[in-house]
């Protein structure tokens, strides 16, 4: 079975999971049927492979109207082929059974692949009204599949006899995720409780759905708007322009709209200097989806806790949390809750710090008010410049985008693993600020292509992200089509796009992602790339920031846009000492959201709160991290992450990663740091196994040695006392 099918069934896929699967209506063998159906698709783009290099979308061929038909005619192949694998009159073999599964559904997977990139990257009205059409759908169809009984005894055989199989390690590894899969998704229930269980997933599907939808459409709804240009002191005359255009593109003459971010804290807080806008922007933020109005998704919340805690009753656990842990590489809820609880309170006690320094600042203007969450990065910016003397706007005349992309992240790319770049502008893209980049290997051979969609717009969902188009995969002689998302703003025409450093980061990041996924050397798809625990995936992309302020990459790419000048050395050494600044709210932020995506989640079906706020509140104030200057990084109603997308019980995931990177970015340092030989032994030993192992062994194999946590307690300040 495709793996982002899998992926997304399984809630597992980096973005945008909505859930997949269908009703599988015909018999088998019903070929004249079939070719009938099929013959009606003749010229739908996803009926057969893209005929573009390394089967690179044509986005140009593709409209609206395909989805749909396209859907349909892929679950009911891929229905087809799995009921003819589980009534195949001979005994099960890997080869009639197992491969056969990795096989099947390529219609399907092409169809969603491309549909579940573009409603995140570039949604619209009939995608959106799609998708929430097929979202029980495919629930259904994933159930058809995992549910039927005679697959899984056929799986089941093959499973009891694994050893005697002889099978190559990854084969074995697959035999075994397979058989695991089937259990987790109620294989082993009885007929009455596999009732349950589908109407479980299908009610879950279509609600995860809706809360996107809402996060998205409350999230545009809830821009600010500004009357005035004296309000917004202390933006760029840029920004100010942006603002201005903003308006202009909803239709407002004469006045500046501030869009919001997905995140709690907006980027413009830290540079108004009226407060009272401050106040505004940033309880617009945090009153996302919680206010009344057809966006509310307190409730919404709240049925998804509940449905999933139902279904982890039916299906043994717990609670959601325990059924999702027991998949990752943390294994159990104590384990999770550990690490949490023993970090909260230095990460409070740091942030409380941080906190009584900007009071000072406060009360030395005679501010003569208390430090509330919208003054934050305000006074944070103050107190960088004071201790630092550098600001943003200094540092973002040196990130120029292209710049960041091609002579910074690629360039690093080239230094530790050899690896090649050119753009190619003959391949259709799906927004016109979209690039496409091949990607050829050490000896020069072509090995991927890489999609660069850099730019933050109304149809774009918030945050950042990595998906593949295509899979590497030995099986089906595929290579990597892979995608970096970003939210970088719009410039104002004819202005150059400057990142901060942020942005710079992050680009960093994303790109760490897409060499897990152009890197991968695996046999088969379910195992390509990304495809590992979320408490792993994470892992790579943090390594893959270390080098956006490694001194030899920083000079190749941090330049004057205006005069080229390399970054002067007395800049890169403040970015360096900055470092570990605010620190106690990046963790305490960070924290707050991961304790409240547990709580929801380790909830049992009778736990389940009827008021969504004061359940939240209650949460962070048993967990100690209740301080009000410091709101969780997302709050329930626009937590995306765990209630629409595939992190549930899984958000705590970044800081585990954590673990892995800094201990990573030791070894590169103690070896020598940015060459070949060290990115060689990164690649070969981590990036090209994807879940072809566990991930630990190939950590293990990687650093010489079990992870220890103390490099990342000393990068976050949250030594022990
Ligand atoms: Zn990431």
């Amino acid at each position: 079975m495709n793996k982002h099918l899998l992926l997304i069934m399984l809630g597992t896929a980096l973005v945008n999971p909505a859930s997949y699967a269908t009703p599988v209506v015909a018999e088998p063998g019903s070929a004249v049927t079939q070719q009938k159906s099929a013959g009606k698709l003749v010229d739908n783009p996803f009926a057969h492979a893209s005929k573009l290099a390394y089967q690179y979308p044509a986005f140009d061929q593709i409209k609206n109207t395909h989805y749909a038909p396209a859907f349909s005619e892929g679950m009911r192949q891929h229905g087809l082929e799995i009921v003819a694998i589980a009534n195949n009159p001979a005994a099960p073999t890997f080869e009639n059974t197992v491969i056969a599964m990795e096989r099947a559904g390529q219609m399907l997977n092409r169809v969603s692949t491309v549909f579940f990139s573009l409603t995140a990257a570039n949604t619209n009205p009939t995608l959106e009204s799609l998708s929430r059409d097929l979202a029980p759908k495919l629930a259904a169809h994933q159930d058809q599949i995992f549910l039927n009984a005679r697959l899984f005894q056929r799986i089941s055989k093959l499973y009891e006899v694994r050893q005697a199989l002889k099978l190559d390690a990854e084969s074995q590894r697959l035999l075994e995720r397979y058989y695991t899969d089937f259990v987790r998704a109620g294989a082993k229930l009885g007929d009455k409780d596999k009732q349950k269980l589908k109407s479980l997933n299908a009610q879950l599907a279509s609600l995860s759905t809706k809360f996107n939808q809402n996060v998205l459409k409350e999230t545009n709804a809830s821009a600010i708007v500004v009357d005035s240009k004296a309000e917004l002191q202390g933006l760029s005359e840029e920004e100010i322009a942006s603002a201005a255009e903003a308006a202009k593109a909803r239709g407002l003459k004469d006045k500046f709209v501030i869009p919001l971010m997905n995140t709690t804290g907006q980027p413009f807080e830290a540079s108004l200097a009226n407060r009272a806008l401050r106040q505004r922007l940033h309880e617009a933020s945090v009153n996302r989806g919680s206010h009344g109005g057809e966006f509310d998704n307190r409730q919404v919340a709240i049925d998804l806790a509940r449905l999933r805690a139902d279904r982890a009753t039916l299906l043994g656990y717990a609670n959601h949390a325990a059924y999702g842990l027991e998949d990752e590489t943390a294994k159990t809820t104590t384990a999770v809750n550990k690490m949490l609880s023993e970090l909260a309170p230095a990460a409070v006690n740091n942030a409380r710090a941080e906190g009584a320094e900007l009071q000072k600042i406060i009360d030395a203007q005679q501010g003569n008010f208390k430090l509330a969450a919208w003054d934050w990065a305000f006074y944070t910016e103050q107190l960088r410049k004071a201790k630092y003397s550098f600001d943003d706007s200094q540092l973002r005349p040196y990130f120029e985008l292209k710049n960041v992309l091609e002579n910074g992240v690629f360039f690093a790319a080239t230094k530790l693993y050899g690896i090649t770049f050119k753009e190619r502008t003959d391949l259709p893209v799906y927004h016109p600020s979209v690039k496409v980049y091949e990607i050829f290997d050490t000896d020069g051979k072509s090995m991927a292509l890489f999609i660069a969609d850099m730019y933050a717009r109304d149809t774009k969902r918030g945050g950042a992200w990595m998906n593949a188009y295509v899979e590497q995969s030995s099986l089906f002689g595929t290579k990597p089509v892979i995608a970096n998302h970003l939210n970088i703003p719009q410039p104002p025409a004819g202005q150059p796009t400057l990142l901060t450093f942020d942005e710079v980061r992050t680009a960093f990041h994303e790109f760490g992602h897409a060499l897990h996924g152009l890197f991968s050397n695996v046999k088969y798809p379910r195992f390509s790339g990304t495809n590992v625990p979320r408490d792993f995936v994470e892992y790579p992309s943090q390594v893959n920031e270390m080098w956006a302020t490694w001194p030899e990459v920083l000079k190749n790419y941090a330049k004057h846009y205006q005069n080229t000048q390399v970054i002067p050395q007395s800049l890169v050494d403040k970015i360096t000492a900055a470092n570990k600044f605010n620190q106690g709210f990046a963790t305490t932020e960070y924290l707050a959201a991961s304790l409240l995506d547990q709580r929801w989640h380790q909830l049992t079906p009778a736990q389940i709160p009827k008021d969504a706020l004061a359940f939240e509140a209650e949460a962070l104030k048993q967990a100690g991290v209740d301080f009000a200057p410091v709101p969780p990084r997302y709050r329930s109603t626009y937590f995306s992450h765990i209630f629409g997308g595939g992190y549930s019980a899984g958000y705590y995931a970044y800081l585990w990663s954590e673990v892995l990177d800094a201990e990573s970015v030791e070894w590169f340092k103690e070896n020598g740091g940015l060459n070949r030989k060290n990115g060689d032994w990164f690649r070969q030993q981590l990036l090209s196994k994807g879940g072809s192992m566990d991930p630990l062994e190939s950590f293990r194999n990687f650093r010489g040695r079990e992870p220890k946590i103390e490099p990342l307690l000393i990068r976050r300040g949250l030594q022990k006392q």
